[in-house]
């Protein structure tokens, strides 16, 4: 249970250091605030978490510069380093040039380093889960219960309803803030907006996506394959309407594929864990490259999953009382960008700065509503980014050679190349990698606290 002592880990405790703060998932986005706010000096913080087990679930995951820069400070970074790879290289190749040959090839390794600090790493979701739940409970002042089910949010008086997974006992349980990080398909984002009449709203994108991981040692006999294990490169082959992405993780022992193409099977939407069908999934790709073909031949054939993805347009609001959405809740994004996990530390960052700087209770919504402020705009950039790059990875093939060719007037890699890919475009990484949250948040945080308060005064 959390320590009484009130040091903070990096400095002094804030003000308001024992306020009951709950937070509700163990993902990246829960784990990620309670290890900044234990470090921020706060000292009762609880996380509830659906699962009984925090296991392997999930596949690969990015952590670019801007997410190790976050990881690093909070000296978690050990575990990404051991198991992930440094992405050295990123290709993007033609599905339907004869040749397989790679159209742009952007260098990563000393770009990243050079230019933010922070190598581009690709970790299975696990590891960085365990780095942040590990984190979290280090510090001693956070409490991880889990098999513990959220079904109700009481906005007025700031309090949460727990169901026991095991025994069905349902509990009310009073908080002084509520950080609600239950992922892509939360429930608080459902109930919040039912509440204050607002509509998430939400298209389906008319793209699946498949999610698979092959094992090295399923491609023992096939030369060719086990080089995108020990080549520390990602490559994604577009083509119209599809396109398949891999990269090396688990220190190159596995290789993880997700995909994009048209839906048609009406799968579930937005789960990470729906099966998919392995037939289906080779006759989608049977015209890609053989080598291509041979990877997505080698998963077993249960271990296919498939998903509905779906575009939301920016959510308005993402506070309500003492309660804030934080992660995939306020931000679900389509997965072209890669920045699910970083935008949810990001978020992280900023909470545990915010609500550290206030000397009274009676300001934590005025806090909270300074995290929207601080958070939404890059935000609901990133996820405009993913959208737009599902397009440009998308395009038939007349398309796909004009965008080449303006590309290469414009924007090139360090080879010279067009970049098609806006993942690893120059341009986009300088936005996505220097953004630095911690000294965004400290430098305007009392402006946007006065200004904040100020309104309320003058509203009320
Ligand atoms: C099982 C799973 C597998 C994933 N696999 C991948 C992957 O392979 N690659 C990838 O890029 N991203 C994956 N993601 C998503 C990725 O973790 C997020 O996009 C991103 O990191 C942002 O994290 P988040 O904390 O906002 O959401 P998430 O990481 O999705 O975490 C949400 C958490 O809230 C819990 N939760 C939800 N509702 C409740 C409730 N009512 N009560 C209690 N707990 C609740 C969930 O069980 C989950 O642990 C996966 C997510 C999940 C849940």
């Amino acid at each position: 249970m959390a320590s009484s002592s009130p040091t903070k880990l990096n400095g002094h405790a804030p003000p308001l250091h024992d306020i009951r703060i709950h937070i509700v998932g163990a993902g990246m986005g829960g784990m990620g605030s309670a290890l900044s706010l234990a470090r921020q000096g706060f000292t009762n913080i609880t996380v509830w978490e659906q699962a009984l087990y925090l296991d392997e679930v999930g596949a690969g995951i990015n952590i670019p510069p801007n997410c190790g820069r976050i990881l690093s400070r909070w000296g978690v970074m050990g575990i990404c380093k051991a198991e992930g790879v440094a992405i050295e290289r990123a290709n993007v190749i033609d599905f339907d040039c004869e040749t397989d040959e790679i159209i742009s090839s952007a260098g990563y390794s000393q770009h990243m380093i050079h230019d933010y600090g922070f190598p581009f790493i690709t970790v299975h979701r696990a590891a960085l889960q365990k780095s942040l739940v590990r984190g979290a409970l280090d510090t001693g002042r956070v409490q991880l219960i889990t098999d513990q089910v959220i079904t109700e949010y009481d906005f007025d008086r700031t309090r949460l309803r727990v169901r026991d997974n095991d025994t069905d006992e349902m509990e009310w349980v009073d908080a002084d803030v509520i950080i609600a990080a239950d992922g892509i398909k939360s429930q608080a984002r459902q109930v919040m907006y039912a509440k204050i009449g607002k509509v998430d709203e939400v298209e389906d994108s008319g793209q699946a996506a498949y999610r698979i991981m092959v094992k090295k040692s399923a491609v023992q006999d096939d030369p060719e394959l086990l080089k995108f294990f020990s080549s520390k490169q990602s490559f994604r082959w577009i083509g119209e309407n599809r396109h398949v992405m891999g990269y090396p993780i688990n220190a190159g022992e596995l290789f993880n594929i997700s995909t994009s193409q048209p839906d048609g099977h009406f799968v579930a939407a937005e789960s990470w864990t729906a099966l998919g069908n392995k037939s289906d999934m080779l006759a989608t790709f049977s015209d890609f490259p053989k080598r291509v073909q041979r990877l997505l031949a080698a998963v077993p054939e249960h271990q296919v999953l498939e998903w509905r993805l779906r575009e939301h347009k920016p959510l308005p609001v993402w506070v309500t009382g003492n309660i804030a959405l934080l992660g995939d809740s306020c931000h679900p994004t389509l997965p072209h960008l890669a920045q699910g996990a970083a935008q949810a530390l990001e978020d992280s960052v900023a909470i545990g700065i915010v609500l550290s700087r206030i000397k009274k209770k009676e300001h934590i919504h005025a806090a909270l509503m300074v995290y929207q402020k601080l958070r939404k705009p890059r935000t609901d950039w990133a996820v405009s980014m993913a959208a737009a790059n599902s397009l440009a990875l998308h395009q038939d093939r007349s398309a796909r050679e004009a965008a080449l060719k303006a590309a290469r007037e414009g924007l090139v890699g360090d080879a010279g190349e067009a970049v098609v890919d806006k993942l690893a475009s120059r341009e986009l990484h300088d936005k996505l990698f220097k953004y630095d949250i911690a000294l965004e948040a400290e430098q305007h945080f009392s402006q946007m606290l006065t200004e904040e308060l100020m309104g309320a005064v003058s509203i009320s």
